[in-house]
């Protein structure tokens, strides 16, 4: 399923982990020339994608949350 990004970390390496809405994590690597991600390398672009939808393969296979999403 789709779920929008709903906020950041960084992960041991300094990978880039988006936190989907769904309660899962999502690395979102920039990996030239195969993933070109290059808006994950700044704070403005990061910011400007919060709410992009991502495809959830965690929820596909119904995998248990990875956190807990805060409820508004
Ligand atoms: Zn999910």
């Amino acid at each position: 399923m789709l779920s929008p990004i709903v906020d950041y970390h960084q992960d041991d390496e300094n990978h880039w982990v988006a936190r989907l809405a769904c309660g899962h994590f999502q690395h979102v690597r920039h990996d030239p020339p195969w993933v070109n991600r290059v808006w994950v390398t700044s704070q403005e672009g990061r910011e400007a994608k919060l709410g992009l939808e991502l495809f959830c393969k965690k929820c596909e296979r119904n995998e248990p949350p990875d956190y807990t999403p805060l409820k508004n």
